[in-house]
């Protein structure tokens, strides 16, 4: 409807001042939950410094685990493989007893040499594994052993910031409430346009008149149109940053 000029004129003068005086409502509890918001979720400068090395911890912790989970199954893959060698090493030394010619006996050889390396690299990684894992997991029982006691260190230190966490949460309850009551009491259409304007202005839709300027872009607005905006008759959009008026007679 705020590109479409005709459609307004089915408004009564007191239709469209409501309509705006909801709409400019409507944004600044928008705006208010999206600042609450981003407040909520904003590490206090504070107290970056002691989270970062806290979340290390904690990350450190799953870290090791993982590790531990691979390394796991790697000593086991290097298990399997080992079977597998010793295995073929019997075979070989099998067929070395009867073989039937030089060239075959070297042949075997050959085999049992190539096998015997494959042994003792697959012993190696499996014993590195076994200390890699012996390490890691005296070190996560260390670390997981002093967690819950740094967590609660750690809370300690969030409580106030935790505290206000909790309040802002219960305010957005409240503003959330009041959008969704807002904005049910706006025709569909023009809420869609509403939401569209708003996102494409970075969440200034409307603009209050203040001195009868702009107060978004403080452009002074023409003579003419703040004759129309002061008729209430028609939605006016500022020629400059393109957003609509709001003019409200107690605030300009
Ligand atoms: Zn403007």
């Amino acid at each position: 409807m705020f590109h479409n000029r005709n459609t307004l004129f089915h408004l009564r003068g007191q239709g469209l001042s409501d309509l705006l005086a909801q709409l400019y409502r409507l944004q600044s509890r928008i705006r208010f939950v999206q600042e609450r918001e981003r407040k909520r979720d904003t590490v206090p400068s504070e107290l970056v410094e002691v989270d970062r090395e806290f979340q290390e911890k904690v990350q450190a912790v799953a870290a090791l685990k993982q590790r531990l989970t691979e390394a796991e199954l790697e000593k086991r893959k290097a298990e399997g493989e080992l079977a597998d060698h010793r295995e073929k090493l019997k075979k070989y030394q099998t067929q070395l007893r009867s073989v039937q010619s030089s060239r075959e006996y070297s042949a075997a050889l050959n085999e049992i040499d190539a096998v015997e390396k494959a042994i003792r690299a697959t012993e190696d990684r499996f014993l590195d594994l076994e200390e890699e894992i012996e390490t890691a997991k005296k070190d996560l029982e260390s670390r997981e052993a002093s967690l819950p006691a740094e967590t609660e260190q750690h809370e300690e230190r969030l409580k106030d910031w935790r505290k206000e966490q909790r309040e802002i949460n219960d305010e957005l309850v409240g503003a959330r409430e009041e959008i969704g009551q807002l904005e049910s009491a706006i025709a569909p259409r023009e809420r869609a346009e509403f939401r569209r304007l708003i996102e494409k202005k970075q969440g200034l839709a409307v603009a209050l008149v203040v001195g009868g300027s702009c107060s978004a872009c403080h452009v002074r607005i023409r003579p003419a149109a703040m004759q129309i905006l002061k008729n209430g008759r028609e939605i006016v959009y500022c020629d400059t940053c393109k957003r609509i008026l709001y003019y409200d007679p107690q605030s300009s």
